[in-house]
């Protein structure tokens, strides 16, 4: 499932370098895929785009937004639930020259 920020947001920015997918925009901004802008999906509030988020499989073994802010709402989205099979085939998807080792990073191997 894709990661998503709460209303819990203060706004600080922390998340956004973090993201290996630049899935995380600052809210209002608006978010660029496929070679577009898009609506921001968020007003007032730090956002992460559900098409770009693969939870950090294929790069990290925790989602570096939760990992680092600071009142924790990076969360989880029970809505929009994927498998590490469909999150790491997004991130091939973002990232087609990177070259994913078969241990590759992921929450879902953290032991
Ligand atoms: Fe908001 Fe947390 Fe990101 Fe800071 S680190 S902008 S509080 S989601």
């Amino acid at each position: 499932m894709s990661t998503m920020i709460t209303t819990e947001c203060i706004n600080c920015g922390a998340c956004e370098p973090e993201c290996p997918n630049t899935a995380i925009y600052e809210g209002g901004v608006p978010w660029n895929g496929d070679g577009a802008a898009h609506p921001a999906l968020a007003a007032d509030v730090y956002y992460i785009v559900p098409e770009k988020c693969t939870e950090c499989v294929g790069f990290f073994d925790q989602e570096q937004c939760a990992a680092v802010c600071p009142v924790d709402c990076c969360v989880p989205n029970p809505d929009d639930p994927e498998t590490e099979d469909q999150l790491l085939a997004k991130a091939r998807r973002i990232h087609p020259d990177h070259a994913f080792a078969t241990d590759f990073p992921s929450r879902f191997r953290k032991k």
